[in-house]
C-alpha cells in the first residue's frame, strides 16, 4: 500500500486536471470518522481511483471511482448489512474566480466542487461515499432483537409455549 498525498492544493488540483493526472489509493475505514455512525464495523478498506480531465471550455473536472464493501448498520435489528459501492462521480473544480454556467449547475452529471484553499483527497472520498449510502439501511427481511438478547430469531413455538402456561 503506497503512500499517497493526503492533499492536493488548489493550483496542484487545477494542474492534476489539466494534465491528465491519475492517482489511485486505499483508505482505511477507520480513518474516514464521518462514516463511523452509519457502519456496523470499521474494518475494511475503500480503493479509489481519481482522474483528471478537463471540459469543452477547458474547465478543471475531476473523477472519482471508488470501490469497496461497507457493514452498514441495519435500522430495524442494528446487525451489519452489505453495502458494495460503485461510485463513479465527476466533479468540476470551482473556486471563486471561476463561478460555474447555468447549464453547468443544471447538469446532473456533474457535481459541482468547491475548493477553498486545498482539496483533502480522504475527505472528498468520504463526502461522495456518504451521498451514495442508504439514508436508511435495512435488511430485506429481518427481525427486531429479542428482548432477553439471548436469541435473535425467536423460536416459532414461542407464542405457543407461553399460551400453555395460562
Ligand atoms: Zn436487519
Amino acid at each position: 500500500m503506497s503512500q499517497q498525498p493526503a492533499q492536493l492544493s488548489l493550483s496542484d488540483a487545477y494542474r492534476f486536471a489539466r494534465e491528465s493526472g491519475c492517482l489511485e489509493g486505499v483508505l482505511e475505514l477507520s480513518a474516514l470518522p464521518r462514516l463511523a455512525d452509519v457502519l456496523a464495523s470499521l474494518a475494511g478498506t475503500v480503493s479509489y481511483r481519481l482522474s483528471g480531465f478537463t471540459g469543452e471550455r477547458e474547465q478543471a473536472r475531476l473523477r472519482l471511482q471508488v470501490t469497496g464493501t461497507l457493514q452498514l448498520r441495519c435500522q430495524r435489528c442494528l446487525g451489519a448489512v452489505e453495502e458494495v459501492l460503485a461510485i463513479d462521480s465527476r466533479l468540476e473544480l470551482a473556486s471563486a474566480d471561476s463561478a460555474p454556467t447555468q447549464e453547468e449547475l443544471e447538469d446532473e452529471r456533474l457535481d459541482i466542487l468547491p475548493v477553498t484553499g486545498a482539496l483533502d483527497i480522504s475527505a472528498l472520498v468520504e463526502d461522495e461515499i456518504l451521498l451514495a449510502l442508504p439514508t436508511s439501511p435495512r435488511h430485506v427481511t429481518c427481525s427486531l432483537p429479542a428482548t432477553d438478547g439471548t436469541d435473535a430469531e425467536p423460536h416459532p413455538f414461542a407464542a405457543l409455549a407461553v399460551l400453555k402456561h395460562c
